[in-house]
């Protein structure tokens, strides 16, 4: 699981105009509110990630309201995300070590929005195990993979705020699968409604070749149509060679999306040389959506030509804090 709860150093305050009991402290790429006082700089924390959903204990009662999560809000102006709790929270007995993961530890699981029935669909089996699940890691956690990365060439897209499809040619085989799960084929399932409608198996049948596509469904029913769509439907952002374990390369799957005649996620900009600053990265996120005039979800950020680094894929998203604020 990912890691949502860690020990962590507080590396700035700042004070926030406006503002004497409370100050703006960076944490990782983090920013946020704490009380004044409470900390100072270099000291060490428990740091909560937002879409943190925490237990239900006296120490977090005053999460309630907010049935248990931590959200992005904004406080005097200054926007603030995620919670930095003293170390003494931690069970006696841990060992303390700055980056050490403790969401187990405090029994802390992550918030997943709900499902419509449509999109949930009737499972078939696990995930396939030889196509990657769609996932991207967020900025703000990632500054040792911007130092390492500064300068190259990057392209990003529009993070669309959907449910993720998954379409799969294996061996003659044609498959569907939600985030997690391979679905069997039903009327009401949104995810294999929209497979016939755009005939995906036929499409991917004319390559001859083993391929998974991964898109976003937006639309009607899903997460509350904010792009005010009639039906849905679905743009893609993977395309990845089965047989040959790989992604393909941006420009790769630019044609290869435009010969099967499907969609693919908005394009913002193919030629961006990678910053090492997380904060730049978050303004780049802000903006309006390509599909509706709405403040877009944030933006999703890969190497123009695709890296595989010890950590895994090179890819990641930076979410646009206006839409945090205006849609959790
Ligand atoms: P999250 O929705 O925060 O869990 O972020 C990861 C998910 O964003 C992926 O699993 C995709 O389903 C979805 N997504 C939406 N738009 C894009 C995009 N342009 N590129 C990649 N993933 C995207
Ligand atoms: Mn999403």
């Amino acid at each position: 699981m990912r890691q949502l709860a860690s020990i962590q150093k507080i590396s700035k305050l700042e004070p926030i105009e406006g503002a004497d009991s409370i100050v703006k402290a960076t944490v990782l790429g983090w920013q946020l509110v704490v009380k004044k006082g409470e900390f100072n700089i270099g000291d060490l924390c428990v740091y909560c990630e937002i879409d943190s959903i925490l237990p239900e204990k006296p120490e977090f009662d005053f999460l309630k309201p907010r049935k248990m999560r931590i959200r992005t809000i904004k406080l005097r102006g200054q926007i603030s995300q995620g919670i930095c709790f003293p170390l003494s929270i931690l069970p006696s007995g841990v060992k303390i070590e700055e980056g050490k993961d403790v969401t187990a530890i405090l029994g802390i699981t992550k918030y997943e929005p709900p499902i419509p029935a449509s999109l949930e669909g009737v499972a078939k089996g696990r995930f396939p195990s030889f196509i990657p699940k769609t996932d991207e890691a967020r900025v703000q956690v990632l500054q040792d993979i911007l130092d390492k990365y500064k300068g190259e060439s990057f392209f990003y897209t529009e993070k669309l705020d959907g449910s993720s499809a998954t379409y799969y040619l294996y061996d003659d085989q044609f498959g569907v699968c939600s985030r997690n799960l391979e679905l069997i084929e039903t009327e009401e399932n949104t995810l294999w409604k929209l497979a016939r409608e755009q005939k995906i198996e036929e499409r991917l049948k004319s390559l001859n070749k083993n391929y998974a596509i991964q898109g976003e469904i937006i639309g009607e029913s899903v997460q509350s149509n904010k792009y005010k769509l009639r039906g849905q439907d679905i743009y893609f952002f993977n395309v990845y060679d089965i047989d040959e374990h790989r992604f393909l390369d941006f420009d790769e799957s630019v044609v290869f999306f435009k010969n099967l005649d499907l969609k693919i996620v908005p394009v913002l900009e193919t030629n961006y040389e990678l910053s090492g600053n997380i904060e730049e990265l978050v303004e780049l996120s802000v903006g309006k959506s390509v599909l509706n005039d709405i403040q877009r979800e944030g933006i999703v950020l890969r190497p123009l030509k695709e890296i595989e680094d010890s950590s895994g894929r090179i890819s990641f998203k930076a979410i646009n804090p206006k839409f945090l604020l205006k849609y959790e």
